[in-house]
């Protein structure tokens, strides 16, 4: 019996030149990770599957904090399953929720809602 909630969404993946660079549950929010011009788009294939993935809170928070060196902002979360812990980058251009895939065999992605752990730090950078 697996504790993780599932959904059946869109997954929008692009591909530079056949690689992958980007997943996003919106073709918008993918454009704007993956940073694609309108002027490179025939560099770049964009696809979109509907697939099965893990619903799951993240938490984001500086793991320099504290320490006298810029902040290196990253998206945590816990597999309920196998408790495997995972992270990425982060920045202000994630959607909330984000799609990401996963790195224990339980799921393949993600789609993570997040919270700021430090709010009042990061608010006055941040667009909503
Ligand atoms: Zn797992």
């Amino acid at each position: 019996m697996t504790a993780i909630q599932h959904l059946r969404l869109k997954v929008y993946s692009a591909r530079r030149r056949g690689r992958l660079i980007g997943i996003a549950g919106d073709r918008e929010s993918l454009l704007r990770l993956c940073n694609i011009k309108r002027h490179q788009s025939r560099l770049w294939t964009i696809e979109s599957v509907e697939q099965l993935v893990g619903v799951i809170q993240g938490k984001v928070f500086d793991w320099n904090e504290g320490a006298a060196k810029p902040p290196r902002w990253k998206l945590n979360w816990l597999c309920p399953d196998c408790k495997q812990k995972q992270w990425g980058d982060w920045s202000s251009d994630v959607p909330n929720p984000c799609l990401w895939y996963s790195e224990c065999r339980c799921i393949d992605k993600w789609q993570i809602s997040w919270e700021v752990k430090h709010p009042p730090y990061i608010e006055a950078s941040f667009e909503p």
